[in-house]
């Protein structure tokens, strides 16, 4: 982070072994979290030379393969959620229209709350 507190980068280790892969490298993956988030956290001052040498410590021999930016994203969608109102119970839901109350659902991946109104609850009715 910087002064600020806007986080200038953030690191991760994701791991999948190839098919016919040995199965100790994900033990030594596990052994070896500390020294690898080490290395995450020099990557910014790192070259590639610099990184495959750390990782061929590892993992003999270590190749960088590519690199490419990640980001997060969420492909959900209001339309995604009406499938929670046709699993609500019917009575239910009718309550919450008589009710003129809205019903919410919370995305637990991206934490986005999708608002479903008395009207649109009535459409699931
Ligand atoms: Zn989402």
């Amino acid at each position: 982070m910087d002064e600020k507190g806007n986080i200038l980068h953030s690191y991760g280790i994701y791991a999948q072994p190839l098919p016919q892969a040995p199965t100790e490298y994900i033990h030594v993956l596990q052994q070896q979290e500390e020294a690898l988030i080490a290395i995450c956290r020099k990557l910014n001052q790192s070259n590639d030379e610099q990184v495959e040498t750390a990782l061929t410590k590892y993992f003999h021999p270590a190749h960088l393969i590519g690199k490419q930016p990640v980001q997060f994203h969420c492909g959900c969608s209001k339309e995604m959620f009406y499938g929670v109102l046709y699993a609500m119970n019917q009575q239910e839901l009718a309550q919450y229209v008589t009710d003129q109350r809205s019903i919410e659902a919370n995305c637990h991946i991206c934490g986005k709350i999708y608002s479903f109104s008395p009207a649109e609850i009535k459409k699931a009715l």
